[in-house]
């Protein structure tokens, strides 16, 4: 595979990271020491919610999640298809079933009266993601989850930052849910190598999900008991020093993204084959993940698959966030026939272009000429 000269992500960091990492490297603590506690009291700083759990990836929160709150094989959870696969694998850890459900066409995320029609007396839960670092509608996901006694979990692994606007004052993505998840692989807002955080109101799922990330003992006192089956879902001291670094400097890293997200829009808004992510969504604040463009109705997926194969022959990385998960081998499975035409019509048309900190604003430009030269030639 060809390198592409401008990536589709590149993580950012620091020297005075590097050697915080370094520190730690000489310390005698490498893994439950006091750099996960200082990592975890970030999460409940920046999002309000009392307590955080930081575990090894964001998948292996989403699945911690489905346990503490009881998710099981007899139990449906309502869930986007237009999302990375992770979301829907973890319920089926549990032995539980996906049920997709239609997004929005604006925000592309679950459409809370899609969600509410797809309710049966097997629901146990609703599964929100943030796609693309937009905030879903939790306020109403919330009130149908009340309404109908299910839990709420937000996958909010791609939206750290985020924040909505509510009657009650602004409040941070991952204080919705009963439980939410964060992840920072390197292509995330911030980057712990692999890692995860996961944010509950509850003192008891808190506990119950700290036992699980450390093979189900009941504290670290107690080294060989095990109170049920856990796992090895534990964060080293390395990567949670990192991670310290990055939420130090989240501010000024959203910041930048929306800076970029801004430049992208004026170099393509003049490009009426395309349709731009929208800068500004109603009541809430994006926490730019990614920056995809979609091509217009009379464009097919082969049209945009020619778009993908000419940009990366001029060395830009590009993707086609997201291939739905109901079309995934991985799930024929299910064999339900799942109706979702905005997540196929909006699936089939994505381009996801260059987005990271660091990227130049003649980087900018080279995408952005690139990508109107390939969509010149091949309409
Ligand atoms: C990144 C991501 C995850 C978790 O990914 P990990 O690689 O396991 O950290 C989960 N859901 C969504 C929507 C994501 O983008």
């Amino acid at each position: 595979m060809k390198i592409p000269q401008i990536p589709l992500s590149s993580p950012d960091i620091t020297e005075p990271e590097i050697e915080a990492v370094v520190a730690t490297l000489r310390s005698p603590h490498l893994s439950l020491g006091p750099r996960l506690t200082e990592f975890e009291a970030t999460f409940t700083h920046l999002t309000g919610v009392e307590h955080a759990v930081a575990v090894s990836s964001g998948t292996a929160g989403l699945h911690l999640a489905m346990l503490a709150l009881g998710i099981g094989p007899a139990h449906e959870v309502i869930v986007p298809s237009f999302t990375f696969i992770a979301t829907a694998n973890a319920i089926r850890y549990v032995g539980a079933t996906p049920v997709f459900v239609d997004i929005d066409p604006i925000t592309l995320n679950l459409s809370p009266a899609a969600v509410e029609q797809t309710i049966t007396r097997r629901t146990r839960a609703i599964l929100a993601v943030h796609t693309f670092g937009v905030p879903a509608d939790m306020p109403a996901l919330a009130a149908i989850a009340k309404r109908n006694n299910l839990a709420l979990i937000e996958d909010a692994c791609e939206a750290l930052g985020g924040t909505i606007r509510t009657t009650s004052g602004i409040r941070a993505v991952g204080g919705f849910g009963d439980i939410a998840v964060f992840a920072f692989y390197p292509n995330k807002q911030i980057t712990t190598g692999e890692g995860g955080v996961i944010v509950t109101r509850s003192a008891e799922l808190a506990a119950h999900m700290r036992s699980l990330r450390n093979q189900g003992r009941s504290s670290s006192d107690t080294w060989l008991q095990h109170t049920e089956l856990g796992y090895n879902y534990r964060l080293s001291e390395i990567a949670c020093t990192l991670g310290i670094g990055q939420m130090k400097r989240l501010p000024e890293i959203l910041t930048r993204r929306e800076q970029i997200a801004r430049h992208y829009h004026r170099e393509l808004a003049s490009v009426t084959e395309l349709i731009l992510p929208s800068l500004e969504i109603r009541n809430a604040r994006i926490s730019w993940f990614v920056y995809v463009v979609r091509l217009a109705k009379s464009f097919t997926s082969s049209d945009r698959d020619l778009i993908l194969q000419n940009l990366e022959q001029a060395g830009i990385g590009c993707g086609c966030y997201f291939a739905p998960i109901h079309l995934q081998p991985a799930y024929t499975y299910l064999l339900q026939s799942a109706f979702l035409p905005v997540t196929e019509f909006v699936a089939g048309r994505t381009i996801a272009l260059p987005f990271f900190n660091r990227i130049h604003e003649s980087q900018i430009a080279t995408v952005c000429d690139a990508l109107k030269l390939a969509i010149q030639r091949i309409s």
